[in-house]
């Protein structure tokens, strides 16, 4: 007999389908809908600001602003008024609730004393910002319970360990597959457990300490668990979201738009990376890696037929570009010698002293010449890096110049259709020619998935819908 694995579904809802009675009781209906065949897993993000709250709890701290009290008082009235929608007062899961809600104020508050008295550092940072996913978790744990729902909460430091780059931790997947697998599979499988909930955002190093994933983590967290999960189970991971899923440009800028309703996960990765900040980049690559497939579904039409679906496979489909995509604001650095200084050894000097500083480039491209060469970076670290480059020994001296222009975007098509379909680019440079838009620099990715033009910004809308219309919107 083929041994029959049981469906597992992590789910994962952020911060704006947590935010009054309403949004629970949505939260309730989902669950309910789908625990009749489904084991299931439930990942939270922090009820909405929270976390922007905590960061600046945080860094009052560190100043020892008075405003520290204010903040957590907002904290706890927050979670407090939510609390109060949500229960009776005269349920047990009232007064747990209250009770954890204060005990994590007063350890909030005691974590600022100790930022303000002794020593302000990464870890209590990240210690501190993840209190929010802990509330919001604990919070809809206890609302599952008073609905009759026999929920377990279990705190995600007990789940997923990283290294110790806090702030932006990354998870060991070896590691965390094991503890995984020893701490969840016996609540899972445990028949008078019904729905398991864990915070999202944050675990903890080897030694014990909270990290935190980066911001948006909980996406990473759902898929972390589902990846290490994937031996024992059919697992499915599910990102509701307050949008459809991936839409084929940026409704801000596009006139047109359309909902893709199935994508590889390499084509999610490139929308991701130009500006598509629905889902954080790397759980991508996690359930590429563990060969997962995901949804991205709407939270209040959880219904509908309307959604994205990311898979593995690539689904090749009339439409040789599946999206235009852009980033608005970027800063383009041209570094030109009129000598003749080996290239070579300099982009590695360039790009060492750039990722030193945490300086990420967002497109390289080199003229034939030889004798310049243009990367794009964030705006915000226009700065910095003129900064760097004019202090640094080798740049800073005769032989380079240094030319650093703030208005810029990048515009791109994307699919895997580029791959095997000729002619991309020079449809894009007709199509951006004829409507007088100047492309100031190309540039495309390794994956081959993406042609990217760098142009000014103020014909950044423009470049969007002409592009729209002649790939896309053809028929
Ligand atoms: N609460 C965290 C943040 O706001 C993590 C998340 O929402 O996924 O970034
Ligand atoms: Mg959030």
């Amino acid at each position: 007999m083929v041994n029959e694995r049981d469906n597992l579904i992590v789910m994962k809802f952020g911060g704006s389908c947590l935010q009054n009675k309403d949004s629970f009781d949505q939260i309730l209906k989902i669950l309910t809908q789908y625990k009749e065949k489904n084991k299931l897993i439930v990942i939270t993000s922090a009820i909405n600001e929270i976390t922007d709250k905590l960061i600046h709890f945080y860094e009052r701290s560190c100043i020892e602003d008075e405003k520290c009290t204010f903040i957590i008082k907002e904290i706890y009235d927050l979670h407090k008024s939510l609390l109060d929608q949500l229960f009776s007062q005269s349920k047990t899961e009232y007064s747990e609730t209250l009770k954890f809600i204060q005990r994590n104020i007063e350890e909030l508050k005691q974590l600022g004393n100790v930022v303000r008295l002794i020593r302000p550092s990464l870890d209590i940072k990240d210690l501190i910002s993840s209190y929010g996913e802990r509330l919001s978790t604990f919070i809809l744990s206890n609302y599952l319970k008073s609905n009759k729902i026999n929920a377990v909460y279990i705190s995600s430091d007990e789940l997923i360990l990283t290294d110790d780059n806090f702030s932006r931790a990354l998870p060991l997947l070896e590691e965390t597959e094991v503890l995984v697998k020893e701490k969840l599979i016996p609540i899972i499988e445990n028949s008078t457990n019904e729905i398991i909930c864990a915070p999202g955002y944050y675990g903890s190093t080897l030694d014990k300490k909270i990290t935190t994933l980066g911001r948006g983590g909980s996406d990473l967290t759902a898929a972390v668990i589902a990846y290490s999960l994937r031996s024992k189970y059919d697992c499915k991971v599910i990102y509701w979201k307050d949008v459809k899923g991936f839409l084929n440009a940026d409704p801000k800028m596009a006139k047109k738009t359309a909902l893709l309703r199935q994508i590889s996960y390499i084509e999610a990765k490139e929308l991701a990376f130009f500006g598509s900040k629905i889902l954080h980049p790397l759980c991508l690559d996690m359930n590429e890696k563990g060969n997962i497939p995901s949804e991205i579904r709407s939270f209040k039409e959880p219904e509908s037929e309307e959604f994205t679906t990311i898979t593995k496979e690539i689904i090749k489909d009339d439409n040789v570009v599946k999206a235009v995509t852009s980033i608005y604001k970027l800063s383009m650095v041209t570094v030109e010698s009129d000598t003749m200084i080996p290239l070579t050894g300099t982009a590695s000097k360039l790009f060492s002293l750039l990722g030193d500083n945490n300086v990420t480039t967002v497109f390289i491209s080199q003229s034939s010449s030889e004798n310049n060469i243009t990367f794009g970076i964030d705006y915000e670290d226009s700065t910095k890096v003129s900064f760097l480059l004019r202090n640094s020994d080798l740049f800073g001296k005769k032989w380079f110049r240094i030319k650093i222009d703030n208005d810029i975007s990048l515009v791109a098509v994307i699919g895997a259709g580029l791959l095997y379909t000729p002619g991309i680019a020079g449809k894009v440079f007709t199509t951006l020619g004829d409507n007088n838009i100047n492309i100031k620099a190309i540039a495309q990715g390794s994956s081959e998935m993406n042609f990217t033009a760098i142009i000014d910004r103020v014909d950044c809308d423009k470049a969007i819908n002409v592009l729209y219309d002649a790939f896309i919107n053809q028929y």
